[in-house]
């Protein structure tokens, strides 16, 4: 089932998807960063909005945003309008809704500049005809503050309410994001949340609100130091185990019902033919890349050094990933390679 949860104020709730079917004005959408996230992501989107709608979408390759009108045009029934803009100011100046899904903090930043540029503070809402607040989500993973320090952008850009800036950080991989199955991690006012969830689940199935702007990414940086650590420790034991003498497939068997399981044991275990659907399975191709798992633990440690939350394992455990990543053999991999890097038996 699709379903929004709020976890923050008011908490557990569960909702349907809900899509207005009452007659309304054209929506327009911009979609900027079409890389392996954002690219299907926009493809989901624009097939399920009315073709009364539009989208124009954007990335610094224009080959990607080239083939994505193509693809959208070509291969799929209906949606929404589709044009390539000429820079994500181009893209977003007309929008009511932007979206953007970009790699780091500095492509956050830099697309914003552009972005707000094109509207040079003169769009206040009601003046301009419009009859929505503009409404920017960020999908990229990047570090609280960054997000914050964008947020206050838009708003001293388009003061009185003209524009929101939300974070809506999302886990599923590419895998969640081609199937429009991913689940968003969302930081923004309460009342903003039910005009974003509509959107965000046409592109996934499971909205959770984690809060004010901010908190999305606030979440998910601390899942993703979990996950860091948890797949580390998950290719030591196995490892350990199977230099034991253990049977990978029965020490797996053990863990996963016992205290040990966790998603990188059961799911995505690192030994190859314990999960056949697992990435070691298929020389470590796919999955979740150990660039990115590197890129989420930097930017959880230097959250966690501005709260002044301790962590004692991410030293050793960024340690680890950028020597395993520089390894020939690792390099470009899933991040459950580090199981190869340990030396362990394939
Ligand atoms: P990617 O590197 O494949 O794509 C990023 C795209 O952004 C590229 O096409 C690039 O050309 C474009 N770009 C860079 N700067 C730009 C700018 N200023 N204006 C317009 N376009 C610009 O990255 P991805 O895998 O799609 O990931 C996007 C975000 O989602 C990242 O923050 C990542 O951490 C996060 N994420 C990725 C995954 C995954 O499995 N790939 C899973 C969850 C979250």
């Amino acid at each position: 089932m699709k379903t929004t949860v709020r976890l923050w104020k008011p908490a557990l709730r569960a909702q349907r998807r809900a899509f207005s079917s009452t007659s309304r004005r054209l929506d327009s959408y911009a979609f900027i960063g079409l890389g392996q996230m954002g690219f299907q992501m926009a493809r989901n989107l624009q097939s399920k909005l009315p073709p009364n709608d539009t989208v124009r979408v954007f990335d610094i390759n224009k080959a990607a945003a080239d083939k994505l009108v193509h693809t959208m045009q070509t291969q799929q029934a209906g949606g929404a309008a589709a044009t390539v803009a000429s820079s994500a100011g181009d893209a977003a100046r007309e929008a009511d809704t932007v979206i953007t899904c970009l790699p780091e903090p500095q492509h956050v930043k830099s697309a914003y500049a552009d972005i707000l540029s094109a509207f040079d503070g003169r769009d206040t809402g009601e003046a301009s005809g419009r009859s929505k607040p503009r409404l920017f989500i960020d999908c990229s993973t990047i570090d609280p503050t960054s997000s914050r320090e964008v947020a206050a952008a838009v708003s001293s850009a388009l003061p009185n309410g003209a524009g929101s800036f939300v974070d809506a950080p999302m886990s599923g991989g590419v895998v969640g994001a081609t199937a429009g199955t991913l689940t968003f991690m969302l930081g923004a006012p309460e009342g903003l949340v039910s005009r974003i969830e509509p959107i965000l689940l046409r592109m996934g199935k499971r909205v959770l609100h984690c809060g004010p702007q901010g908190a999305g990414l606030s979440a998910k940086l601390a899942n993703n130091y979990l996950l860091a650590i948890e797949n580390i420790a998950t290719a030591e034991a196995m490892n350990l185990g199977v230099k034991w003498g253990l049977d990978p497939k029965v020490l797996a068997s053990v863990i996963n019902v016992s205290t040990g399981r966790c998603w990188p044991s059961e799911i995505n275990n690192p030994v190859p033919g314990v999960v056949d659907t697992a990435p070691a399975g298929r020389d470590y191709q796919g999955g979740f890349g150990i660039g990115l798992m590197r890129k989420d633990l930097r930017l959880a440690m230097l959250a966690a050094r501005e709260a002044g939350a301790v962590l004692p394992l991410a030293e050793k455990a960024s340690e680890v990933y950028a020597t395993a990543e520089a390894d020939e053999r690792c390099k470009g991999r899933d991040f459950s390679v580090v199981y190869r890097w340990l030396g362990g038996k394939e």
